[in-house]
């Protein structure tokens, strides 16, 4: 699955540097993550490095968008082909 950013996102900017997928982007208002690109930090890290980051704890598991962890590896490799 992918992560996505709540409406209580306050546009600081923390969660983009430690994306290893560069899957997050400034949007008006908040932030928002790319689904097709974020692996949930799978391959990268134990756990998703935009969720340590975001000082309001506004990034969470997208429902919406539940992934294998199969296909988040595929993801993974995928990202490392670019
Ligand atoms: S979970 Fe990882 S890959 Fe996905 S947006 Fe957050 S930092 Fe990027
Ligand atoms: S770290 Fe959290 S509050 Fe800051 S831009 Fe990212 S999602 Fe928004």
């Amino acid at each position: 699955m992918a992560l996505i950013i709540l409406e209580d996102c306050i546009a600081c900017d923390a969660c983009v540097p430690p994306c290893p997928t560069h899957s997050i982007v400034a949007d008006d208002p908040i932030y928002v993550i790319d689904s097709k690109t974020c692996t949930e930090c799978v391959g990268f890290a134990e756990v998703p490095t935009c969720v340590e980051a975001c000082p309001v704890d506004c990034i969470i598991i997208d429902k919406d968008y539940i992934e294998s962890e199969e296909i988040l590896l595929e993801k993974y490799k995928k990202s490392q082909e670019n």
